[in-house]
């Protein structure tokens, strides 16, 4: 379906559902939905972001096929929030990135593991295969400064563009940014993100994979959101070693980045796995299938970037450091590359949506 053909259908959708309300009580979306008459494009933006997908409509629906109205909120909802994602996207030319996502993180993780192997094969002394340990290791492979400078650019890159999509959206959902970045509602939102409150479905927990209730999904979010903190403030300490205290990694076990490092990456490991195994067995009826491909892409790559970082940390001082620290190096790269162009830009506009959220629920009062 095009764009437009997907905003038709999520706006009959809301529309059936605006006149039935027997899920008002579900999640965000329906008390949102009741606040409007009409579903323009901006509205429905905004509606599709702050779905969780948690799929509690769906086999609630009275409307659902084999009923004529055949309404799948999930479905509509996901398949225009993946459109909304791409209208989002700055710069507009790489947008198209997320149409054949799958094939763009192979692309990136294949040429990014080529540069890095060459160049760590190219600079490393003694080649890549070779033991090395003790203080600069790492740097012995591949240089201090060509890794900062990569790095430093590619974060940069992709923040800015991240920034740019956080911009297009309020103009796109028609939300001013004087609410948007009103502390209250940002700390609303907040509580909402860090207790991922609309994937409880009211307490009993998701549908997902099935139609039974269950908290699964949302404690394997959980491990991969606070594992991704927890290898972000591994690689802070780490920059804090290094540049304060003058101690360049690697690091010991019983030390601030590698605890950190090992536990982020452990947890966000078992929750990407699970994540991939309830996907594996999930109900494709309220699934948007056109999405499947980046959703697989985005949990390949997060596990590609954990898997090689555990076993750069378990194997650092045997001869396969070299390779292992171009692999992991490479799949970082292609994360950050991609970051603004995949999957991981819902955790951004689900955000946003539900400051939106928050700053019109207290204005309903
Ligand atoms: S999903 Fe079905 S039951 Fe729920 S509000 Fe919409 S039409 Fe009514
Ligand atoms: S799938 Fe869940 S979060 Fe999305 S609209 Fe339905 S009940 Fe709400």
């Amino acid at each position: 379906m095009s764009a437009d053909e997907l905003l038709r259908e999520a706006e009959r959708v809301m529309t059936i559902c605006n006149a039935c309300r027997y899920c008002e009580g579900f999640c965000a979306v329906f008390p949102a939905m009741e606040l409007r008459r009409t579903f323009a494009a901006e509205e429905l933006r905004y509606l599709a972001n702050l779905c969780h997908n948690c799929r509690g409509c769906w086999y609630a629906c009275q409307y659902a096929p084999p009923h004529e109205f055949a309404v799948n909120v999930p479905r509509a909802l996901a398949a225009l929030r993946r459109t909304t994602w791409q209208e989002f996207a700055r710069p507009k030319r790489f947008s198209g990135l997320f149409r054949r996502n799958g094939l763009a993180v192979l692309a990136a993780g294949l040429a990014a593991a080529a540069v890095f192997l060459l160049w760590g094969a190219l600079s490393a002394e003694s080649g890549l295969w070779a033991a090395r340990s003790g203080a600069g290791a790492f740097y012995r492979v591949i240089p201090y400064g060509a890794m900062l400078g990569v790095f430093s650019a590619l974060a940069l890159g992709a923040l800015a563009a991240l920034a740019a999509g956080l911009f297009s959206f309020l103009r796109q959902t028609g939300t001013k940014a004087s609410e948007f970045f009103a502390p209250g509602h940002q700390l609303r939102a907040l509580k909402d993100v860090l207790r991922l409150t609309y994937l409880e479905g009211g307490g009993h927990g998701c549908n997902y994979p099935d139609e039974r209730f269950r908290h699964g999904r949302r404690r394997l979010h959980h491990l991969v959101f606070y594992g991704f903190l927890a290898a972000f403030a591994s690689t802070t300490a780490a920059a804090f070693y290094d540049h304060v205290l003058g101690l360049p990694a690697p690091y010991p076990w019983l030390s601030l980045p590698v605890l950190l490092g090992l536990g982020g990456g452990l947890a966000m490991t078992a929750g990407l796995c699970g994540l991939m195994v309830l996907k594996a067995r999930m109900d494709h009826e309220p699934a948007d299938e056109e999405g499947r491909g980046m959703e697989l892409a985005f949990l390949g790559l997060l596990l590609a970037v954990n898997g090689t970082g555990l076993l750069l940390l378990f194997l650092r001082e045997t001869a396969a450091m070299g390779v292992l620290l171009a692999l992991h190096l490479a799949a970082v790269a292609a994360f950050f590359a991609l970051l603004p162009y995949g999957k991981f830009v819902h955790a951004l506009y689900r955000w946003a949506a539900l400051v939106k959220n928050a700053s019109e629920q207290s204005k309903a009062g």
